[in-house]
């Protein structure tokens, strides 16, 4: 096998592709992990609280530290760059980083998790605003908190819902006349004493010192007001960013990758894990789980093929 060529090559070094590589090499497989930040998106929880195994939780970016040195300790191959296209190319996987450098693989598991959607008004980087309601909602029990919930779908009301037992006032903000969520949430929200809904009414600035504490909304009519908030939870979607992938996969309408049951996508030899896959809970846990299933189901496809 040239040097350059690999059994499998992951994209992604978050938990779906670390413990996907961890995996694969202790299987016996010749292993590349592509990606920039080792950990992926566990530099971004403060602290990993439901992760089984810590009493009182890990600093995610230690947490990815140490995976990261686990699946380096077991002989994976960490360019540390990021992937510029994954295509075919002679019956093989060939992936391009951004330095034109290229790998070889006979099978591909895509962990490039996801992006948060966000919006494009003044101060949206201050400290205040989250993503992840399951995450960092728990932050304000106690607290007396006043949280602003950002959309109108299915997954801005989880997120209210789900913030409604630990601040006092959830106040969920929508451009669109009309809440775009399934029947039984809208329901569900309406019914909740310490939820408001403020429809027809756009973010349009962020405003505080060291971190929000208010948000600078604007009716259809163009009145403008100031809402005081603790902080602002973000819900106008996450969403994969496939750019790179330059071979043709089904995808939900959201653009997330389906899999069989054995995670493979509709191009054979080419699987999916964590974030990036059309999966229900997207946490570290089943992040991991995926990348764990994702090689072992890479090894049973190659035994298929006598690769
Ligand atoms: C603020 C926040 C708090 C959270 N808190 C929790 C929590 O408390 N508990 C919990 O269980 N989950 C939490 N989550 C969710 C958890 O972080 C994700 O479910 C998990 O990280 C998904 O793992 P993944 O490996 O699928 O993707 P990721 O962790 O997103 O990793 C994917 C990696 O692939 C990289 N990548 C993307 N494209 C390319 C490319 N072209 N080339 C190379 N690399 C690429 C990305 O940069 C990223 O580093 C939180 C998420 C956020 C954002």
């Amino acid at each position: 096998m040239a040097e350059n060529q690999y059994d499998v090559m992951i994209v992604g070094t978050g938990p779906a592709g670390l413990t996907a590589a961890i995996y694969g090499q202790r299987l016996g497989l010749k292993v590349v992990g592509i990606g920039d930040i080792p950990g992926g998106n566990l530099y971004m929880i403060e602290k990993l609280m439901n992760f089984p195994g810590f009493v009182g939780g890990v600093p995610g970016a230690q947490f990815g530290a140490t995976v990261f040195s686990q699946a380096q300790g077991e002989g994976a191959f960490f360019p540390m760059t990021r992937l510029d296209k994954l295509t075919r190319n002679d019956n093989l996987f060939m992936g391009i980083d951004v330095n034109s450098q290229e790998y070889f693989a006979q099978t591909a598991i895509v962990a490039c998790g996801v992006i948060p959607r966000t919006l494009e008004v003044p101060n949206v980087d201050k400290k205040g605003i989250y993503f992840c309601a399951l995450c960092d909602g728990p932050l304000f029990r106690g607290k007396n908190a006043t949280i602003a919930v950002i959309g109108g779908a299915n997954m801005a009301g989880s997120e209210a819902m789900s913030l409604s037992r630990f601040a006092d006032r959830v106040i969920l903000v929508y451009h669109g006349e009309k809440l775009k969520m399934e029947a039984v949430m809208r329901k569900a929200l309406e019914a909740k004493d310490n939820i408001e809904i403020l429809l027809n009414t756009e973010v349009v600035a962020f405003e505080g010192k060291e971190q929000i504490e208010r948000i600078i909304v604007s009716t259809r009519e163009g009145e403008k007001e100031e809402v005081p908030v603790n902080g602002v939870f973000m819900a106008v979607g996450w969403g994969p960013n496939l750019d790179m992938l330059d071979i043709s996969v089904e995808t939900t309408r959201e653009g997330f990758i389906k899999t069989d049951k054995k995670l493979m996508s509709s191009f054979p030899g080419l699987f999916a894990a964590g974030d990036v896959r059309d999966t229900d809970i997207r946490q570290v846990i089943t992040g991991c789980a995926d990348g764990a299933r994702a090689a072992t189901y890479v090894l049973e496809y190659l035994e298929g093929i006598g690769g």
